[in-house]
């Protein structure tokens, strides 16, 4: 079975010097492709070392939205020129985030910074991985005004069933990880029944959001198995066919051959 683990921070210090164990581990469980993806420009850089030294490994290049603050002109354009490297494939990630900040003026400069990577990628016809925690109104605007010309995905998918259709009408995919598998995750259990399968990605947001049972450790990409497993029971259909379709949709998206 072939996996595409289409999002996770190899990059991030609490993986990366480990970071031949956890490929290794992966790819004795299926994962054959993996997506790492920058928050900053060092771990965008990081991301990139990563997909240079791993054939099967790809990067992808952005500003998160916690991360903006205090990033002049020059480094944002630094970060989103790293996309000129081959290896890359989708600007990301990028988004809101209004969980941790209150403050209208912060909030502001988050819109300004996703509007800005957001024409970034369209000029250079690249995807986005957008990353929305707590401002779906606003996201949903953004991207309303400023359709993603290459598509791209709203990663780890926390709406409900009824938003789904505003981001599907939007031809975005959407990314499932570690929540689905949560006992009392109500809402991300009823997406992943009713999502196209041919929107679908899979991934793990590593090192974060480990799925059940392991909640609590630190999340690796092995861990896909976890969210595959459970998106199969929920939609009942088999992992293998699942695995095929989202592997397919992610070559697709990010215009990699299979
Ligand atoms: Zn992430």
């Amino acid at each position: 079975m072939d996996i595409f683990e289409t999002h996770c921070h190899l990059n991030d210090d609490q993986l990366y010097g480990r970071i031949d164990e956890i490929i290794e581990r992966a790819r004795q469980a299926g994962v054959s492709k993996l997506l790492v993806v920058g928050w900053d420009y060092e771990s965008s850089l990081k991301a990139i070392k990563i997909a240079e030294e791993y054939d099967f490994c790809y990067a992808a290049v952005g500003i998160h939205p916690e991360n903006i603050y205090g990033v002049d002109e020059i480094s944002l354009i630094d970060t989103l020129e790293l996309s000129k490297h081959p290896k890359v494939v989708a600007i990301g990630e990028i988004g809101l985030d209004y969980h941790w900040t209150k403050e209208p003026e912060k909030r502001e400069l988050q819109k300004q910074f996703f509007i800005k990577q957001i024409k970034y990628a369209n000029e250079h016809n690249l995807p986005i991985i957008i990353h929305n925690r707590e401002a779906f109104e606003d996201c949903l605007n953004i991207l309303e005004n400023n359709k993603p010309v290459a598509s791209g995905t709203m990663h780890c998918y926390s709406g409900s069933v009824e938003l789904l259709k505003n981001v599907l009408d939007l031809g975005l995919y959407i990314g499932l990880d570690g929540p689905v598998t949560f006992k009392n995750a109500k809402t991300p259990k009823e997406v992943a029944d009713v999502v196209p399968l041919d929107r679908l990605l899979l991934e793990t947001d590593c090192p974060y959001l480990t799925p059940h049972p392991f909640r609590g450790t630190l999340n690796e990409p092995v861990n896909i198995r976890l969210v595959l497993d459970e998106i199969a029971a929920i939609k009942g259909l088999s992992k293998k066919h699942i695995a095929e379709v989202t592997f397919d949709n992610a070559c697709k998206l990010f215009r990699i051959n299979k």
